[in-house]
């Protein structure tokens, strides 16, 4: 990792708030939820939508000049997306496309957006996913057009303010939180979930990080959390600490093991045991276990601790 813990900075701003008063929007807000198995839609806040394609969510903003569309997620997804927003908000032009960060099963699909509203939409994004992507090479996954640094960016669109911050390397250096100052909503993507465990062995996730990253979360002002993966529907502060416990206990039940001298698999027996509290989770099944594995190996690699005589 190249990012330098010291370089993050929260940038300031003075906000005047703009009255909700967008006829569009009410109207677009009061839209019922509309569903299947697949895919599925409904308002998160005043003029704020999630979509769920299968295992991964979005999220678009009404504003009274248009739309802004986060991660696309899919060529597939896509298709869907654009059939939300014209349900949502009929005639209305697509203003901006936002990647949260460069992993490709958030940014594709921003072709079948722009194909459905032009191709001059620009796609926002952090300055490193440009670089990785433009490595990637791949003609399904457009690059960004405008980019954000470290320092993060307020961006306005219509009646709408949108921050952009980057508060960490615990999934990729590339993530962007956007927080909608006027909804008290962040949207939160990979670095932490709605009551979900983490996705597999956790493959190159510096733990620590991760943690220090939802913590620079909660310094935010915010109330509700659009999240990326996760149980349907939208979080809060709580959604966020919960995430942050699951990690200091699955660390925590690690370490001790490591000291004690138990192997891997006996770490994950003794994990299982202590931890019942997380058997309800989003993917508990599938994962918890190889969560305990990517948490014991990540602290033998990283900490170092000595065994108890
Ligand atoms: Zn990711």
């Amino acid at each position: 990792m190249t990012i330098g813990k010291n370089r993050i900075s929260f940038f300031t701003l003075t906000l005047i708030w703009v009255a909700f008063t967008s006829a569009t929007a009410v109207a677009a807000a009061s839209l019922p939820a509309d569903r299947n198995d697949d895919v599925e839609w409904y308002p998160v806040s005043n003029n704020v939508y999630q979509l769920r394609y299968e295992n991964h969510y979005t999220m678009f903003i009404v504003t009274d000049k248009g739309i802004v569309a986060f991660d696309p997620l899919s060529d597939e997804a896509a298709e869907h997306y654009v059939h939300a927003i014209k349900t949502v908000a009929p005639g209305q032009p697509l203003l901006a496309i936002i990647y949260s960060h460069w992993h490709t099963d958030h940014a594709t699909g921003a072709n079948v957006l722009r194909r459905e509203f032009g191709n001059d939409v620009p796609i926002i994004a952090h300055e490193r996913t440009l670089a990785r992507l433009k490595e990637l090479d791949d003609e399904t996954v457009p690059l960004p057009t405008r980019t954000v640094n470290d320092k993060g960016k307020s961006l306005r669109f219509g009646n709408t303010d949108i921050e952009l911050h980057y508060i960490g390397y615990g999934h990729t250096d590339t993530l962007l939180v956007a927080r909608l100052p006027k909804q008290r909503l962040v949207y939160v993507v990979d670095f932490a979930s709605r009551d979900s465990v983490g996705w597999r062995e956790m493959p190159g996730w510096p733990l620590d990080e991760l943690i220090a990253m939802q913590r620079r979360l909660l310094e935010l002002d915010f109330d509700k959390v659009a999240f990326g993966h996760g149980r349907a529907g939208p979080g809060d502060r709580e959604t966020i600490k919960r995430q942050t416990l699951y990690y200091e206990n699955l660390l925590a039940e690690t370490r001790t093991a490591i000291q004690e001298g138990l192997s891997e698999d006996d770490a994950v027996i003794r994990a299982t045991h202590d931890l019942p509290q997380y058997r309800g989770w989003g993917n508990y099944r599938r994962w918890f276990q190889l969560n305990v594995r990517g948490a014991y190996r990540w602290v033998q690699e990283n900490e170092h601790l000595p065994k108890s005589p």
